[in-house]
């Protein structure tokens, strides 16, 4: 029988939910459980594909092309599991199905209401996973925190589900912060308490309770919670900031966190293999403790906000350790940049990474880096927008089309270089209507491309409505870029590079191969592109550059 994990925050949001989920996951994968995680999130919004960056960070898209809140990044990364699109649901997801249905008559003579019928339709969606995959062990967590509005019909159906379960079926775990506060040089815990007093108050009684903190939460602290909160004492954990968020498993793990939740659902304790992750997290140390250090600039428009570019961040730091390596990254924001100031603003990087993204803002500044990394040598990534952002440089610059720009920003364009897929003409609504998910590409032999993933058929996550436009495939290989990648039927242009006689590694990919990289298996590109850039920086060749 499936055991279920639900996780809640407790005072604030942004306290590293998903990351404690994730450990958790983790941890019981590592004593062999089959592990699968999901969250809802209360918003009204059907997927967060629709929110920009500001409001949301990275949007993340599984596999079978669902835009998703980028938590479930976080679990494909520790638990090294392809997520599906059951593993995100929002309260509009719940009601667009529920109004579905009531408006095809579903419900004739009934009143469609929240409980029980918003509360079913959550609860079938807890089921879902369970019963698509069969896993040991489903982790839930409820995104939000405890108290809002909006979270209120996820509690009462988490409360129902328990019921239905059956005891020692489920486990809430409550994630709450615990403050310092510097006059009294002491962490406080009455937040805690009332944010459980709020749990109780839906008919909850957290099992265990996650401390978050900036400071130690010692044991008397941890007594005094259990106590207030009706939690045994050796089910509250202590989870201060750790140096990186792939320490955050061994420290829970440290304190019996995965060996009580075991025992909590009665599963048996079976043996913990972590070797993998703890040689990851070794490396991890090693490489970022190292002084000399490979600098890459991620050319994007969110740089206040790195989290707008988290798996691309994630990948780029799976790749340094991948070859032991210390690799620096700095957001640069392409807005800002200039034909005056970008010969400064780039100096001193020897990686030059433009991201995906949407909108006019920024896109000449990330033209400009792209010619800067094609003129200078110094070796370039572009993912999604990227890519399309480095063929328009190509064409101004290489192959005489002066001004070619994508017909997403100037649609009155002379050479739109990059142009809207035949699929998406008629597409007027927004949500979860672009090319979405993993596609297949044929990728070229003797390419950099196929250099990096030594397979002739690859699998890479898309989101985009632009593509490179096929009336100007010829100019730009005469030219001398070469097209690395294709869909199978030879339709779409799925990658590009240039010839290493022209530049030591300069590849684009019209896709997102951040979205599968994981700590111990860094995605082809990245890899290889950090191997450049390190090469870069050593002055050595390329090949030269060994992994750990
Ligand atoms: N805006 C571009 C498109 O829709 C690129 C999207 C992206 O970088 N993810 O094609």
């Amino acid at each position: 029988m499936t055991k279920h994990i639900f996780v809640t925050g407790g005072v604030v949001s942004s306290l590293g939910k998903g990351i404690t989920a994730a450990s958790l996951g983790r941890l019981l994968k590592a004593r062999g459980y089959k592990v699968m995680m999901q969250k809802a999130d209360p918003y009204l919004n059907v997927d967060p594909g629709t929110m920009s960056p500001f409001q949301h960070g990275e949007v993340f898209v599984t596999e079978d092309g669902k835009e998703t809140d980028l938590d479930l990044g976080h679990y494909e990364r520790f638990i090294d599991e392809n997520l599906t699109r059951e593993s995100n649901f929002t309260t509009g997801l719940i009601y667009q199905s529920l109004i579905q249905r009531e408006r095809a008559g579903d419900f004739l003579g009934g009143t469609v209401q929240v409980i029980p019928h918003v509360t079913n339709e959550i609860k079938s969606r807890f089921l879902r996973i369970e019963e698509q995959t069969q896993a040991d062990v489903v982790i839930t967590e409820l995104g939000g925190t405890i108290g809002d509005i909006e979270g209120q019909p996820f509690v009462e159906a988490m409360r129902q589900f328990r019921k239905e379960k059956g005891a020692g079926n489920t486990l809430v775990i409550h994630v709450s912060l615990v403050p310092y506060i510097a006059a009294a040089h002491e962490v406080k815990t009455k937040p805690t308490q009332h944010s459980v007093k709020e749990l109780r108050s839906m008919g909850i009684q957290p099992d265990f309770i996650v401390c978050r903190s900036d400071h130690e939460v010692d044991a008397s602290i941890r007594a005094k919670i259990a106590h207030f909160c009706d939690v045994d004492e050796d089910c509250v954990f202590e989870n201060s900031d750790c140096p990186s968020i792939y320490d955050v498993p061994m420290h829970l793990a440290k304190q019996g966190f995965d060996e009580k939740v075991c025992q909590k659902l009665g599963l048996e304790p079976r043996e913990r293999d972590m070797s993998d992750w703890n040689d990851f997290t070794d490396a991890m140390h090693v490489a970022n403790s190292l002084p000399e250090k490979t600098r890459i600039a991620v050319v994007g428009k969110y740089t206040q906000l790195p989290d707008a570019y988290l798996s691309v961040i994630e990948a780029l730091h799976h790749s340094g350790v991948y070859y032991d390596r210390h690799v620096e990254i700095k957001l640069v924001d392409g807005e800002e940049l200039t034909e005056e100031n970008v010969d400064e603003e780039l100096a001193g990087y020897d990686g030059i990474l433009v991201p995906g993204g949407f909108g006019l803002r920024g896109t000449e500044g990330k033209i400009l880096s792209a010619n800067r990394a094609r003129v200078n040598k110094v070796p370039y990534l572009g993912v999604c927008l990227g890519l399309q952002m480095a063929v328009c440089e190509f064409a101004r610059n290489v192959a005489g089309l002066p001004g070619a720009m994508s017909s997403e920003f100037e649609p009155e364009c002379t050479y739109p270089v990059i142009d809207l897929m035949p699929d998406q003409e008629d597409v007027t609504d927004k949500g979860g209507t672009m090319r979405l998910g993993a596609y297949p590409c044929k990728v070229v032999p003797g390419t950099l491309a196929s250099e990096a993933y030594g397979e002739e058929l690859i699998y890479e996550r898309h989101r985009h409505r632009y593509e490179v436009n096929n009336a100007y495939r010829k100019q730009l290989t005469d030219a001398g870029m070469i097209i690395s990648g294709l869909s199978p039927d030879n339709r779409l242009v799925e990658m590009v590079e240039l010839p290493e006689s022209m530049h030591p590694w300069f590849v684009a990919s019209q896709a997102h191969p951040e979205f599968k990289s994981r700590p111990t298996k860094p995605a082809p590109l990245f890899r290889e592109f950090v191997r450049a850039a390190i090469a870069h920086h050593e002055g050595v060749d390329r090949h030269d550059v060994n992994p750990r």
